[in-house]
C-alpha cells in the first residue's frame, strides 16, 4: 500500500497560516526523503533506505485530514509525538479519539527536566536539538505559535578532548561545521524556547480531557466490529479502530489478539535495532569555563557530547551534560551512582580543571537519565542496520485489520521527532480513509 499518495490526496489546505510555505515544505520533505539518513546521535552508520518515509508527503500542520468520512472512535496507544499529532489531526476531523498512555506524563522521548536543578535550570533528557531541513517540526512548532532559538552556544569556545589531548575551537569554526557527515552546519540547529517539551504540551493542551494517564495497556483484542483494549487498570475500552505508537523494545508488554504478524514479532525480537543512550548532568554554581574562554560545550573519544543546555538561561551557574550512547552508555548503565560521576567528572576535568570547586552538593546536582532503564521506552531510538530496514521498515507500522501503528521506528527518520510526526500523520490518515 502506498501511503504516501494516499497522504496527498485526502489532505487539503484548510489553514491558510502556512499557505506561502506550502510549496517549500513540499519540496523540503522529498528532498530530505532521498537523503542518506541519520538518527539524531549522528554517529551510527547512515542508513540509506530505499524505503521511502511512510509519512512523507505535503502533510503539515494547519492542512487538516478533510473528506466526509464516517465518524470513528478511536483508541491511541501511548501519548508521545506521534500519538499527539494524530489524535489531534484526527480529532480536528470529528473523530472520538481517547489516549491510553502508560506514564503519569505525556510527551514520550521528548521530556524536559525541570526539575530537580535550581536557578529555574532545565535540561532535556531526550529529543533536543531540531536541524534547519526538518520542516515537519518546524512547521507544527510555528503552528503552536512556540518560539525556537539556537541549540549551540553562539559565545565561547569549544572543545575536542582525544587521546587525553585537549583541543580548542573558535566558537565561529566550530557552528559552521557539522557535528556529524551529512548533517546541517551546527549553526543550523536549534531549540524550542522554554524546553522541548512545550511541543508535546502544546498538543495536550488542545486534547487535556482525552489523555488518560497511568493506564499501560496490556491487551489488545480485535473483534469482527470492533476492538477491545484492557489496560493495566483492568479496565476494558471498546473503540472501532486502535492506534499503537508503542516503542518496539517495549512493545512485547502488550498482549495481541490476533498475534502480531511475524516481522512485527521479528522486530519485537531484537530483529530491529535500537541505541542506547544515557546522560549524567551536572549543576554547577558558577560558570566558572568561561575564565578560560570556554562554554562548556566539546566532545571527547570516549565517545561522547558534552553540552551546557544552560549557556543562554538566565540566572547564575550552569548545568553541563554528558550525552553517551550506543558501548558508552550501556558500560555508563553498568556501574554504580558514584563509579558513573568519577567517571564522567574525571574526563571533564581535562577541560574543566576546576570543577570539583563549583559543585554544590554532589547528592543533589548529579542527575543521570538511562532511557534503557526507562519502563516504557526500553532504549533511545531505532536504528536498524541496512538489511533490517530493508526486511522491515515498511512492516513495522503496518496496519493489521483494525489496529493502525506508528512511532519514529517506521520513518526514515529514525530517532527524530519528525520521523514520529510523519508516522503519526500517516496513520491519522490511513484510520481517517479506514471504512
Ligand atoms: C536520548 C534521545 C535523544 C534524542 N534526540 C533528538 C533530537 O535531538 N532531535 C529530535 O528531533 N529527536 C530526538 N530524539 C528522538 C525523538 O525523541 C523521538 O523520535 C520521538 O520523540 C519518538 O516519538 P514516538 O511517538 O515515536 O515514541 P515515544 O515518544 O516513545 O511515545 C510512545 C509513548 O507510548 C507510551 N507507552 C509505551 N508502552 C505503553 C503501553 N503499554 N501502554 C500505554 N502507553 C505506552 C510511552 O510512555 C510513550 O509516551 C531523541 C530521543 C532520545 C531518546
Amino acid at each position: 500500500m502506498n501511503k504516501n499518495s494516499d497522504s496527498v490526496q485526502s489532505m487539503n489546505l484548510k489553514n491558510s497560516l502556512f499557505f506561502s510555505r506550502r510549496k517549500f515544505l513540499h519540496k523540503a520533505l522529498i528532498s530530505a526523503s532521498s537523503l542518506a539518513l541519520v538518527g539524531c546521535g549522528g554517529n551510527g552508520s547512515s542508513i540509506g533506505s530505499t524505503v521511502m518515509p511512510s509519512g512523507s508527503s505535503t502533510v503539515t500542520a494547519g492542512n487538516h485530514l478533510t473528506g466526509t468520512q464516517s465518524i470513528k472512535s478511536i483508541i491511541i496507544i501511548g501519548a508521545g509525538i506521534s500519538a499527539l499529532v494524530a489524535g489531534y489531526e484526527l480529532s480536528i476531523a470529528g473523530h472520538q479519539v481517547t489516549f491510553l498512555e502508560a506514564r503519569q506524563r505525556g510527551g514520550g522521548r521528548v521530556n524536559t527536566l525541570y526539575s530537580p536543578f535550581n536557578n529555574g535550570h532545565f535540561a532535556e533528557s531526550g529529543a533536543s536539538r531540531i536541524p534547519s531541513n526538518h520542516e515537519l517540526t518546524l512547521n507544527y512548532i510555528e503552528h503552536f505559535g512556540l518560539a525556537v532559538e539556537p541549540f549551540y552556544a553562539t559565545t565561547g569556545n569549544y572543545f575536542e578532548l582525544a587521546n587525553n589531548q585537549l583541543n580548542i575551537f573558535s566558537n565561529s569554526s566550530y557552528l559552521n561545521s557539522p557535528p556529524w557527515s551529512g548533517s546541517v552546519n551546527r549553526s543550523e540547529y536549534s531549540k524550542i524556547v522554554g524546553g522541548m517539551s512545550s511541543l508535546p504540551n502544546a498538543f495536550i493542551d488542545t486534547l487535556r480531557d482525552k489523555i488518560l494517564y497511568e493506564q499501560a495497556v496490556e491487551f489488545v483484542e480485535q473483534r469482527s466490529d470492533g476492538v477491545d483494549v484492557i489496560s493495566s487498570s483492568g479496565q476494558t475500552y471498546s473503540a472501532d479502530r486502535v492506534l499503537c505508537t508503542v516503542p518496539i523494545p517495549v512493545r512485547d508488554k502488550i498482549n495481541f489478539v490476533p498475534q502480531l504478524s511475524t516481522a512485527k514479532l521479528q522486530a519485537n525480537d531484537g530483529g530491529f535495532h535500537y541505541t542506547d543512550s544515557t546522560r549524567l548532568f551536572t549543576q554547577f554554581s558558577e560558570r566558572f569555563w568561561q575564565a578560560d574562554n570556554l562554554n562548556g560545550w566539546g566532545t571527547t573519544d570516549h565517545p561522547e557530547e558534552i553540552w551546557q543546555p544552560t549557556w543562554n538561561q538566565n540566572s547564575s551557574g550552569g548545568i553541563i551534560q554528558s550525552y553517551l550512547r550506543g558501548n558508552a552508555a550501556q558500560r555508563f548503565d553498568a556501574l554504580t551512582p558514584l563509579q558513573q560521576v568519577i567517571d564522567v567528572h574525571n574526563r571533564w576535568r581535562i577541560a574543566f580543571p576546576n570543577l570539583d570547586d563549583y559543585i554544590l552538593d554532589p547528592q543533589m546536582n548529579n542527575v543521570t537519565f538511562s532511557w534503557a532503564n526507562e519502563l516504557w521506552s526500553g532504549s533511545a531510538y531505532s536504528s536498524p542496520t541496512s538489511s533490517q530496514q530493508n526486511a522491515l521498515l515498511s512492516e513495522v507500522n503496518r496496519r493489521e485489520g483494525r489496529v493502525h501503528f506508528a512511532g519514529e521506528h517506521g520513518s526514515g527518520f529514525p530517532g527524530w521527532i519528525q520521523g514520529a510526526l510523519e508516522t503519526g500523520l500517516s496513520a491519522a490518515v490511513e484510520i481517517h480513509q479506514s471504512s
